[in-house]
C-alpha cells in the first residue's frame, strides 16, 4: 500500500465514486503506487488538487447507437467517448468495438493513454472510446451502417484540434474508413486530421499499420541491449493475439533474428516449433478474417490448442502479450519465469495483472510496461496528424526512422526516470513517473484544476 496519505485518500475517493470499475481502479492503483516514490518531493500537487484532477476524466460522452442489420431489424448498441485529459494536447486515443466494452475498461484505457501519449514526446492528450458492438460475424454492410450511426453522434465531440480517435480492438482500416466517410459527409469539409489510421489514399500514413508491433520490438531491442547487452537475435518468442499488434510484432521480431513459435486468438493458440510462417497468418487474419486454428491445418509440424491462456506454457526467452487486458496472472507469470524467459514486453494494454508484474520483477526479468512498449501506434498517429497538417506524405522509411528514434527515446526516458526515483530498472515505475511529471507540470502551469 502507498505511504502517502494524500495518495491513499485520492485512491479511496476513486473506489468510493466508482466501486464497480475494477479495471479502472487497477490502472489507477498501479500508477499511484509509482507516484508514491516522488509525491513527497512535490507538495504543490496536493496543494493544487493535481492528482484528484488527474484521475477524473474531463468529460465522458455516452450515447445510443441504433443501426439496421441485414434482415432489416433495428439493433441498438451503446457508444462512449472518454475525454480524459487535454493538458498537453488534443484528446487522442483509439476506439474499441468489442462486446466486453464498458465504462470501466474505457476509463482504464483512457487513463493509461494520458501517460503513454506524454511519453511519446508529442503534444497529445489522452482519451478512449468505443462500443459494445461486436464486428465479428457481421457483414461489411452491417459494420458500415453501425459505423455511420456511431459517427452521427460522435462527430459533434471530435475534431482535429479537440479530439482525434483511432483504431483499437475491433476497429481497423475498414472501420476507420467508414467512420471517416461519415464524418466528411456530415461536416461537408475535408478535415483529414480528425481520425488516424486512415487508408493511404485518404490521408493515412505509411507505417501506421505496422507501428505498434514494430515499435514494441524496437523498444524491446533497446531494453535488451542497454540492460542486458543482448538482443532478439537467436531468441525464441511467444506472442499472444493475432491481430494488428501481434502480427507486426511477429514480423519485426523475426526480422531482428528471433524465432516466433506461437500466436493465439480468443478461441485458442497455435504452436509452430519451426517458426511461425507469417504469410499464412496474414492470409488467414487479414485475408479473410478467419480463425488462427486454420494455421495448423495448413502448416505441417504445427499444432492447434483450444483456450488462449495455454499459450504461456510454451517455453520462450521473450514473451510479448499482444491480445487484451489481464491475460497473464500470477501463476502464468511463474510458469513463464520457470521456463527461463528473460524479458516480457506488453504489446496489449495492461495484459499482465499486478501480481504477474511483481513475479517478473522479483525474478529479475526485464519488464517493459504497455504505456511505453506499445506507444509506437499513437506516436505514428501523431506523425499522421503532422503529415495531414502540412499536407505532405513521408516515405515508409522516414516514418519508420522517426518511430525507431521515438521508441529508443521512450526507453531511455523511462530508464532514467526509474534511476532518478531510486528504483533503477523498474521501467513500470519509470514510465508512470516520466509520463506523469510532464502532464502535472502542464496542469500546474495552466491552472487547469
Ligand atoms: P485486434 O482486434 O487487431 O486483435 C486483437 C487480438 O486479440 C485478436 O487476435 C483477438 O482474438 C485477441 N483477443 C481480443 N480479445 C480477447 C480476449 N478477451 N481474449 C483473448 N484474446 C482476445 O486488436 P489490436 O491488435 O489492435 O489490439 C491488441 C491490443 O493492443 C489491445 O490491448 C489494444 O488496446 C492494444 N493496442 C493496440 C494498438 C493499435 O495500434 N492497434 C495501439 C496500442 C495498444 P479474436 O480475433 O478471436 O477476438
Amino acid at each position: 500500500m502507498m505511504k502517502s496519505d494524500y495518495l491513499r485518500s485520492v485512491y479511496s475517493q476513486v473506489l468510493a465514486r466508482d466501486p464497480d470499475q475494477k479495471e479502472f481502479q487497477q490502472a489507477v492503483l498501479e500508477v499511484l503506487e509509482s507516484l508514491d516514490l516522488i509525491v513527497g518531493d512535490h507538495p504543490e500537487y496536493e496543494a493544487n488538487g493535481i492528482i484528484e484532477s488527474f484521475v477524473e476524466p474531463e468529460r465522458i460522452v455516452c450515447f445510443r447507437v441504433p443501426w439496421t442489420d441485414d434482415q432489416g431489424r433495428t439493433r441498438v448498441n451503446r457508444g462512449y467517448r472518454v475525454q480524459f485529459s487535454s493538458s498537453i494536447g488534443p484528446y487522442k486515443g483509439g476506439l474499441r468495438f468489442h462486446p466486453t466494452v464498458n465504462l470501466s475498461i474505457l476509463k482504464f484505457l483512457g487513463f493509461e493513454q494520458i501517460l503513454k501519449n506524454s511519453l511519446t514526446g508529442l503534444p497529445l492528450g489522452g482519451a478512449k472510446g468505443g462500443s459494445d458492438f461486436d464486428p465479428k460475424g457481421k457483414s461489411d454492410g452491417e459494420v458500415m451502417r453501425f459505423c455511420q450511426s456511431f459517427m452521427t453522434e460522435l462527430y459533434r465531440h471530435i475534431g482535429q484540434f479537440t479530439d482525434v480517435p483511432a483504431g483499437d480492438i475491433g476497429v481497423g482500416g475498414r472501420e476507420i474508413g467508414f467512420l471517416f466517410g461519415q464524418y466528411r459527409r456530415i461536416q461537408a469539409s475535408y478535415a483529414a486530421g480528425v481520425l488516424t489510421g486512415k487508408g493511404l489514399a485518404f490521408g493515412g500514413s505509411l507505417g501506421r499499420t505496422e507501428a505498434t508491433g514494430y515499435g514494441l520490438c524496437y523498444l524491446t531491442e533497446e531494453m535488451l541491449g542497454h540492460m542486458r547487452q543482448d538482443s532478439f537475435k537467436g531468441k525464441t518468442v511467444v506472442i499472444s493475439g493475432s491481430g494488428n499488434v501481434a502480427i507486426f510484432a511477429c514480423e519485426k521480431a523475426t526480422a531482428l533474428g528471433a524465432k516466433v513459435v506461437a500466436l493465439s486468438d480468443s478461441s485458442g493458440y497455435i504452436h509452430d516449433p519451426n517458426g511461425i510462417r507469417l504469410e499464412v497468418v496474414k492470409d488467414i487474419k487479414l485475408g479473410h478474417r478467419g480463425r488462427i486454428s486454420e494455421y495448423a491445418d495448413r502448416v505441417p509440424g504445427s499444432t492447434c490448442h483450444e483456450g488462449f491462456r495455454g499459450i504461456w506454457n510454451i517455453p520462450c526467452d521473450i514473451a510479448l502479450p499482444c491480445a487484451t487486458q489481464n491475460e497473464i496472472d500470477g501463476d502464468m507469470a511463474k510458469t513463464i519465469v520457470k521456463n527461463g524467459a528473460i524479458a516480457v514486453a506488453e504489446g496489449a494494454n495492461m495484459p499482465c495483472r499486478p501480481e504477474a508484474i511483481h513475479v517478473f520483477q522479483e525474478a529479475g526479468l526485464l519488464f517493459a510496461p504497455a504505456k511505453a512498449a506499445n506507444a509506437g501506434g499513437v506516436a505514428t498517429s501523431g506523425l499522421e496528424m503532422s503529415q495531414n497538417s502540412i499536407r505532405s506524405i513521408w516515405s515508409f522509411e522516414e516514418v519508420d526512422r522517426k518511430l525507431q528514434s521515438i521508441m529508443a527515446g521512450i526507453f531511455h526516458n523511462i530508464y532514467d526516470a526509474s534511476a532518478a526515483c531510486g528504483d533503477k530498472g523498474n521501467l513500470a515505475a519509470g514510465a508512470n513517473i516520466a509520463g506523469f511529471l510532464k502532464v502535472a507540470g502542464a496542469m500546474l502551469a495552466q491552472g487547469t484544476i
